[in-house]
């Protein structure tokens, strides 16, 4: 249990500065059980907070984990160059709130890119120790043959790693399409291993994050939800 003066708990849940929160409520915009609060001094219980901001219910979340279906043309570096960043596909909160990618998706990559404005979290998910798998299902300019899978299985050499990289599982599932199990994130990995053994990747979608899958959380492409404690179990 904690309680926590109401400008402070606007500006945690990423509403603006403090002196933004601050005016926000003293214009009446802010109400919690339908009662309209004006003190921003006023101490507030945030275990099960909900919140009414401008007629719009947020409850109030510590940290946020997020899982978005990633579109083709957007960028995951925090200050993008080429293509719009992915947090333009978010409420602006998350951008207060210094919501950031765990791990990054190519530009043109689709998919399950999970986010947090949880340090710990990010730093553990992101951990090479940790060898949470990733699914990959990838397109190849050239049929996918027996040989690629084997090669894919068996290691191959990428120019700046001091030991070969193998896919924990792979399988042909068409004759473009491969999925391709990797428990590292290397820069460009998918793409780099199939260009490594003769192929060329020309479309790539992460399906699939430890447990948890894209399909089971049953957003579109652009869409996002949160994951809760059961869900991040998964990861
Ligand atoms: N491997 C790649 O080559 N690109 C990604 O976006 C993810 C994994």
């Amino acid at each position: 249990m904690s309680k926590i003066s109401l400008d402070r708990i606007l500006q945690s849940q990423g509403f603006g500065s403090r002196k933004y929160c601050r005016a926000l409520i003293e214009d009446g915009g802010v109400a919690i059980g339908g009662e309209i609060l004006t003190s921003y001094k006023t101490l507030v219980e945030t275990d099960g907070l909900v919140l009414t901001v401008f007629d719009e219910e947020w409850t109030y979340r510590e940290h946020v984990y997020i899982a978005l279906y990633k579109p083709a043309g957007y960028e995951c570096s925090r200050k993008p160059s080429h293509h719009p960043g992915v947090l333009t596909l978010l409420p602006e909160q998350f951008t207060w709130r210094e919501v950031q990618p765990v791990g990054r998706l190519d530009h043109d990559t689709t998919g399950m890119l999970l986010m947090s404005d949880d340090g710990a979290f990010i730093h553990a998910q992101s951990s090479p120790k940790r060898h949470v798998p990733k699914v990959y299902q990838a397109t190849t300019a050239e049929p996918v043959t027996q040989e690629l899978v084997d090669q894919l299985l068996a290691g191959v050499q990428l120019h700046d790693e001091p030991a070969p990289l193998a896919a924990v599982t792979c399988i042909k599932r068409g004759e473009h399409q491969l999925e391709i199990v990797l428990e590292q994130g290397k820069y460009h990995q998918v793409k780099r291993m199939l260009a490594a053994a003769g192929n060329h990747c020309t479309a790539l979608h992460r399906s699939q994050i430890g447990a948890l899958t894209l399909e089971s959380l049953m957003i579109k492409e652009g869409e996002w939800c949160y994951l809760e404690p059961p869900l991040l179990a998964l990861l």
